[in-house]
């Protein structure tokens, strides 16, 4: 990967521009980690790099930007900049190009991100982030307070590293938290859920958890339930007890986990509680409630069927046996079997279902 990149920036250098790795890759590198992608800072403008790269580059000239991905690694090249007028506390509305590396670095979040790697593969760091590295602490570039200010998704994205990186926050940062956080609440909640999301996701979402909760971020943010939360190793339990689908944005599916995590956790082990919500869902909801993946294995294991398809009679079979036209009322027959079955009262055997069918005619319909 660091390859690749060395030989990308020796090709900006060569058409005569600057260019270093910056952010995550270089903080990742020294701390011994892996990188998804790559930032990458440089003089050339987004034009400039089209005639360098050509046909590999997809532009994002609003952002100054330009992304190339190269044996599926992805880059993001962006042109040192200075950002104006932010909007909302978040997005700036004006950018120039400048010509120093120094003051692309003074827009940044925080020191550790303002590391750089050169095409030699030599770290240059102008604004003292190795030594924060080294601490393990997490420390805005400019002020703490001007900083979330300008852009208050930073305060999400302190605790994001704090929390993957397992860093402190500075004592500044955590006052100036403390100060702005109330800007949050003018975030989009796509924003902030994405941000929320990598907390939930790292292994150490506890340690995440206890600093929003320390610094009280879940009444800005809306997550009051967030007190209530023991580490979960899966995002979406965390999620499922937050109850939050009405405050922030999930898809249909999420929706349906969450809900499916939320009813499993009543009763795990209960055979039908299994089969209806599924391993997934009951690993989840058994993570909250303490009670193993093994143990739940073992009961899902032993359930007589996995799903409605195992069932050993089709309800064309049951219309036929009740002399009536296939309609929307066979679905509550076969529900009633699948659980008739699954919590082995009747045997899955066509003969006992249709039987079962027989004697039930006028308590169904
Ligand atoms: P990772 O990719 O591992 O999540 P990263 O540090 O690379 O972490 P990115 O979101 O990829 O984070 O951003 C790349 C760099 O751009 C950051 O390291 C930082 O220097 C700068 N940056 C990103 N977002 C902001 C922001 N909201 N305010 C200031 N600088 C930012
Ligand atoms: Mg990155």
């Amino acid at each position: 990967m660091k390859d690749i990149a060395l030989k990308l920036l020796n090709k900006i250098e060569d058409a005569g521009y600057q260019a270093y790795i910056v952010g995550g890759f270089v903080r990742n590198e020294l701390l011994g980690l892996e990188s998804n992608d790559i930032d990458i800072t440089t003089n050339a403008t987004p034009k400039d790099l089209c005639s360098i790269f050509k046909d590999a580059i997809m532009p994002k000239v609003e952002y100054g930007a330009v992304s190339i991905i190269i044996n599926q690694i992805p880059f993001e090249i962006t042109t040192f900049r200075k950002e104006f007028d932010y909007q909302n506390n978040r997005r700036p509305e004006k950018i120039i190009y400048i010509d120093s590396l120094k003051e692309d670095l003074l827009r940044r979040d925080f020191t550790i991100n303002t590391i750089c790697m050169d095409k030699n593969g030599s770290i240059i760091d102008l604004l003292n982030g190795k030594k924060d590295l080294d601490a393990k602490e997490i420390k805005t570039v400019q002020d703490s307070i001007s900083s979330f200010s300008l852009d208050a998704l930073r305060i999400l994205r302190a605790i994001r590293f704090a929390t993957s990186l397992n860093f402190k926050l500075s004592i500044e940062v955590k006052e100036a938290i403390i100060r702005t956080k109330y800007l949050l609440r003018a975030l989009s909640k796509e924003r902030v859920k994405e941000e929320l999301n990598k907390i939930f996701s790292s292994q150490n979402s506890q340690y995440g958890i206890d600093l929003l909760l320390e610094l009280k971020l879940d009444e800005v943010l809306d997550i009051p339930k967030l007190k209530n939360i023991h580490y979960y190793s899966q995002s979406i339990g965390i999620w499922a007890f937050l109850e939050v689908e009405d405050q922030y944005p999930f898809s249909k599916n999420e929706k349906e986990m969450m809900e499916q995590i939320r009813k499993a956790s009543l009763d795990v082990l209960n055979p039908y509680s299994l089969y209806q919500n599924g391993l997934y869902a009951s690993y989840v909801a058994g993570e909250m409630l303490g009670i193993s993946k093994k143990e739940i294995a073992e009961c899902y294991e032993k359930l007589p069927i996995k799903g409605r398809k195992e069932l050993l009679i089709k309800g064309t079979e049951i219309a036929k046996l009740l002399g009536k036209k296939p309609g929307p009322y066979l679905s509550k027959w076969i529900e009633k079997l699948e659980q008739e079955v699954v919590l082995g009262h009747l045997k899955n055997e066509k003969r006992v279902l249709l039987n079962y069918c027989l004697k039930n005619q006028s308590m169904i319909g």
